[in-house]
Parts: C-alpha cells; structure tokens; sequence
C-alpha cells in the first residue's frame, strides 16, 4: 500500500489563494448561465405550447347583414385553452356589445351563434363587426394567444318585392304547375313551399325573372294546398308571396295484393346481400318497404338539384308505345302473405305493360342525371328536362344510354324488363318535379301542358 504524502503548507495556501481569486464571479456567471439557459427553455416551451393563436372563422361570408343574419362564429385554438370571446358592432361611432363568452377550462374549440339585436338600433348602411378571441396563452403579456377579425358588411333591412305573373292555378292533389315572378334584388334562396316541400325557382336571363315548377303531395288535403314563393335576399330578409292556387281532391284507386313465395324466393335474392341478418325472403321484403324505399324517395330530392336551369323539353311527354296501362299513380295497395297484411303502399308512377324487352323511348329531350341499378326500383334511368323536371324509367333489362348522355325525344334509352321490386316485364314510368312524383297522365297531355304550364310561364 502506497501512502498518499500530505500537502505542503504552501500548496494549501497557494490553493486557497488562487481559488479565492476566481471564487464569486465564476460562481455567478455560472449561474446566470444556467438561469438564461432555463428562461429561453421555458421561452421556447411556451412558444410550442402556446401554439400560436385562436382561429377564427365567421359564416356567412354574404357582405351583407340585417338583423336575421344568423352568425356562425367557429373558434379553434389547437393547444392552449380559450379564454374570451367577444364579439362588437360600429357604425357611425355608436358601439354595441353583440356578444361575450367567457370559456370553462379545457374548451379548445367553440362554435358560437348570434344576430345583431334588434334594439341597437342601426340603421340601414355600412356596418363594422368585430370579434377578439382570447386564449389562456403562456405569454398573453407579449400579445400571444388573442385574434382580433374586422368584417365590414353592408346592413339592409329591405325584403326583396316578388311579383308573380297574375293567373289562377287549378292543381289536382299529386299533380303539377309552374309558376314565373320577378324578384327586385339578387337573392341567396327563392322558391315555392309547398308544405314541407321546397321546389327551388330557375333564373331566366337576368333581370330577376325567375320560373319554377311545383306540386301538390297526392295526400295533402286540399285546404292545406297555399303555395306560396319565397326570397330570401343576401341579407337574410325573407320576402313571401301567396300564389292564387287552388287544391282539387282526386280519387285514388285501392287495390290489395297477395305477395305469392314464388314472387320473394325470385325477388329477395337482389337485396339479399343488403340485409346479411335476415333470414327468410318475406323478411327481406318487409325490411325493403320500411328503409329501401324511403332512402329512395329522399334520394329523388337530392336528384332533383342535378338539373338544367332551362327548359330542355318541348310538347307533349311520350307515353312507351303499344302498352296497356296497369297500374295508375296513386293507387293505394295492400300487400298481403298468407293472410297477413304485411305493407301498404302509394303507388308512384304509371305501369305501361307492352313485350318482354319492349323498346323505352325518351319522354322529352332532356340529360340522363341516372342510369343504374336503385333500390326498389331496378335498374333505373331518371332524365332531366330542365328546372326540377324530370321522368322516371324503372324496372329496365338494358340501357341503352350512359349517365351524362343527352338524349332527344323519342331516342330509345333502355329496354323493359322486370329488376327490382317488379312481378313481370313491365316499365315503371314517373313524373317527379324537384324530387316530388307526380301524375304522369298530365304530361302526356298536350291541352292540359299549355293550360297548366305554358301559359304561366309564357311558353
Ligand atoms: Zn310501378
């Protein structure tokens, strides 16, 4: 073992010496390194957490305001919590608080709506709104963490005028009409409600005239039938005009139906794969009847919209040729399985029965908006005739024309067949304006589309 020599007196001292020499600055400046190191730490991680500020985004984006204007104010603020928002209008020097929201901890995003109260009083004219949001930013103090949005916008508080082309309007329960007005300013939304039906009115030329095809729901009773057009301007001011229209009740024939087995063991098979849970053929069928059917019925409305904003069509629709007339529109039908009443339902169209494979012409000029195998309908072609006016061809073996296709009058579009919820060959032909069926038998009637239709819109 080798001892360590004790230090000399003088080393000590000379240590202590040179140690007292660097002693307090070194110690400070080790120390201001290490606390400006941990501040720009914190500096950085507050940045990072901070995230950045509040987002902010305002709907609608018209320019235009009255004291309908439903404001959407949607606020994000991806990692630091939202504090305040606050939301204020200016015009010529008078300020009013529209708004203040203070946050519960942890509320990242919000969506806030609002309107102008009515009681501040503004007038018609230019308007500044603006909205501050503020989040619970670490470094608040150097401006982190708030958005401020500035929106001038024009404030108008004239309804749009409608003038409807004067005329009366006899409309038979689950028939059609058309209707033209001129609204006096540029408008977001104008139609013609029927109900809770809303048929959208088609602009012609400029100058605000406007043309629009509506109907009447086969089970509306006729004293609920008041249409009435609708505009609501930019601004959110909604203008109505009644129509001068009058609801004629029709008879509808009633029918019942027995739903053999041969007919579900030879149908069901299509939906089968829809429905993996169900077991037997008549389960199928009912489960078609209660959710396939609706969604295709609302799919009509959404079909409706994909439609040319002029008319595409001219005289009388064609009705297939050399076909006997089965079923009518309307037709109130019972199904029946072994007794048991198992659905009730309106029938929508016109069956035309002719041969196995018949020929389908088109209609009326128009565009093929669907070709394709729906739902309860089979392989279906929908054409648009312009302004929410289109016709139906279901139940089709073949199609003879392609989704997009322009087609003329009479052009063959498809052959008949009996897909979908067809018992024999047969073609299924509908009316539909704006998403609602209608009788086909008016279109296929020259005097009754000048009286009804033409002459309202000056055809
Ligand atoms: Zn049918």
């Amino acid at each position: 073992m080798k001892l360590q020599p004790m230090p000399k007196n003088r080393n000590v001292h000379n240590h202590r010496v040179l140690h007292a020499d660097r002693g307090p600055s070194h110690f400070l400046r080790n120390l201001l390194i290490i606390c400006g190191a941990a501040l720009v730490c914190l500096i950085l991680f507050a940045l990072v957490r901070d995230g950045g500020s509040p987002v902010l985004k305002l709907s609608p984006q018209t320019g235009e305001a009255s004291y309908a204007t439903k404001f959407t104010m949607q606020l994000t603020s991806p990692r630091s919590e939202l504090k305040e928002l606050v939301v204020t209008a200016t015009q010529e020097g008078k300020r009013v608080e529209v708004l203040r929201r203070t946050f519960a901890a942890k509320t990242l995003n919000h969506t806030e709506t609002f309107q102008l109260p009515r009681k501040s009083g503004f007038k018609q004219g230019s308007i500044e709104l603006s909205i501050s949001a503020r989040s619970h930013a670490l470094l608040s103090f150097l401006g982190r963490g708030r958005t401020s949005l500035t929106e001038k916008l024009a404030l108008d508080f004239i309804p749009p005028q409608i003038s409807v082309t004067p005329g009366i309007h006899n409309v038979y329960q689950g028939g059609a009409a058309a209707i033209a007005f001129t609204v006096s300013k540029p408008v977001l939304r104008v139609g013609v409600t029927v109900g809770r039906y809303f048929f959208p009115a088609y602009q012609q030329g400029g100058k605000g005239a406007y043309v629009c095809y509506f109907g009447m729901p086969y089970d509306m009773p006729t004293t609920d039938f008041k249409p009435r057009v609708v505009a609501e301007d930019k601004a959110g001011n909604e203008a109505v005009q009644y129509i001068n229209a009058l609801g004629i009740p029709r008879n509808f024939k009633s029918d019942s139906l027995e739903v053999p087995d041969s007919f579900l063991d030879s149908k069901m098979g299509q939906y089968s794969a829809m429905y993996p849970e169900l077991k037997t053929p008549v389960e199928i069928y009912k489960r078609m009847n209660s959710e396939l059917r609706k969604q295709n019925v609302s799919g009509l409305l959404k079909i409706g919209l994909d439609t040319s904003p002029t008319q595409t069509w001219s005289g009388a629709f064609l009705r297939l040729p050399n076909a006997a007339g089965r079923a009518g529109f309307g037709d109130q039908r019972d199904y029946y399985y072994n007794g048991e009443k198992i659905d009730h339902e309106t029938h929508m169209g016109v069956d035309l029965a002719s041969v196995a494979g018949a020929a389908v012409p088109a209609a009326n000029a128009g565009r093929v908006v669907m070709a394709q195998f729906y739902g309860i309908y089979g392989n279906c072609i929908i054409l648009d005739h312009g302004q929410g006016l289109q016709s139906l061809y279901s139940h089709l073996s073949k199609f003879e024309v392609a989704k997009g296709d322009t087609v003329k009058k009479g052009q063959i579009i498809a052959r008949t067949g009996a897909t979908g919820l067809a018992g024999g060959d047969h073609l299924h032909f509908g009316m539909i304006v704006s998403g609602l069926q209608v009788s086909p038998v008016e279109w296929w009637d020259e005097h009754w589309i000048h009286d009804n239709i033409l002459k309202h819109i000056g055809r």
